[in-house]
């Protein structure tokens, strides 16, 4: 179930990532995307925050391997969501160096 970056080519990630990205825009329709939204609560700072505000973010970037699944989807606010996406990619940087 849980994909490791370094066991796929980037073929593979790619298509891994277009598959996990339509998976995410149906869950985002959920009944239980609905609740999480609902209520109102950042995962990462824990503030409160309306709908508009809250995005889905994988705990586990698709990009390194992470999929779309309830375990790996949290509700985040937009500032913790870019935040982290910037962490993520600095990080990945650093990897490749
Ligand atoms: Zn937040």
């Amino acid at each position: 179930m849980c994909y490791v970056i370094n066991h796929m080519t980037p073929f593979e990630l790619q298509i891994h990532t277009r598959r996990e990205r339509a998976k995410a825009r149906e869950l985002r329709a959920s009944q239980w995307w609905r609740q999480e939204i609902g209520k109102g609560v950042c995962y990462h700072c824990r503030g409160r925050f309306q709908r508009e505000e809250l995005t889905m973010d994988h705990l586990i970037p698709l990009a390194r391997g992470g999929t779309t699944t309830k375990k790996n989807v949290v509700v985040a606010c937009k500032q913790c969501n870019s935040l982290k996406k910037n962490l993520t990619i600095a990080e990945i940087r650093l990897k490749e160096i």
